[in-house]
Parts: C-alpha cells; sequence; structure tokens
C-alpha cells in the first residue's frame, strides 16, 4: 500500500498492491513540468490507484505520439501523478508525493540523454539513453 498526496492536504491517493516499476525520468518534459532534474516515478495499476479531491491536468504530447497528461492539485498546484496515454491501464506516481518516501527504490534511470552533469546520482541505476527497453 503506497498512500500520498498535495502540499495542501487537499488531495489524496492510495495505491493497493505491488508497483510496476519504480524509476527516475530525466525527459524534458519532465524537468519542465516539475522545475527539477529528475522526476521520481512510481507506475502503479489504475485499477488499483484512488483518488480524493479535485485535481487539474495538463497534456503534452510524447515522443510516441500520444498525450502525457499529468495531474496536479486544484488548489495548491503540487504535480501528483501522471496517466500516459500510451498505457491506458497504469498511473505514473509523482514519488516526491508519497507519504513514505523511504517506501521508493528506483532501479531505472530513463531519458539520461538529457540528464545534466550536476544531476548524477550517488547511487548508480540501470541507465537508458531514452524509453527503458
Ligand atoms: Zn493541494
Ligand atoms: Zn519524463
Amino acid at each position: 500500500m503506497h498512500t500520498g498526496g498535495c502540499h495542501c492536504g487537499q488531495v489524496r491517493y492510495e495505491s493497493r498492491g505491488t508497483p510496476r516499476f519504480a524509476l527516475i525520468c530525466y525527459c524534458r518534459d519532465c524537468q519542465r513540468a516539475s522545475g527539477t532534474a529528475g522526476v521520481p516515478v512510481l507506475g502503479v495499476s489504475m485499477a488499483e490507484f484512488i483518488v480524493t479531491g479535485a485535481t487539474r491536468t495538463t497534456e503534452s504530447l510524447g515522443s510516441s505520439g500520444k498525450r502525457g497528461i499529468r495531474h496536479f492539485c486544484a488548489t495548491c498546484g503540487s504535480l501528483l501523478f501522471g496517466t500516459p496515454e500510451v498505457a491506458p491501464d497504469l498511473v505514473t506516481v509523482y514519488a516526491g508525493s508519497l507519504d513514505t518516501l523511504e517506501a521508493f527504490t528506483p532501479t531505472m534511470a530513463i531519458f539520461t540523454r538529457s540528464r545534466p552533469a550536476w544531476a548524477a546520482l550517488a547511487q548508480p541505476l540501470t541507465e537508458y539513453e531514452g524509453a527503458p527497453t
């Protein structure tokens, strides 16, 4: 069970079941949307994901040609999770919003071709220059 929510507390979510992956994404879309060099992402099943509270969304077109939809708190603006059109049964939870950050153990770093040198990790992960293969 993973739980989390936004900064102001209006939006809460929970995910039952086992996450499918845990990675850090360094793509330019994630960088611009979050204001960080890389976004920690927990991949969970849509069927096991429950949200309460109002969110709003922004969209961007991914390299796949499908839309990536990012959900943020309608009140405080915290970026919370994504629902990629390319994988309709998947929710990509932005792990900084988890209640327990230690519950997140990334195994992969993706889109490292746009990772700046100053964001190198102390513990190296399996790296992909672009999308994972
Ligand atoms: Zn909020
Ligand atoms: Zn990304």
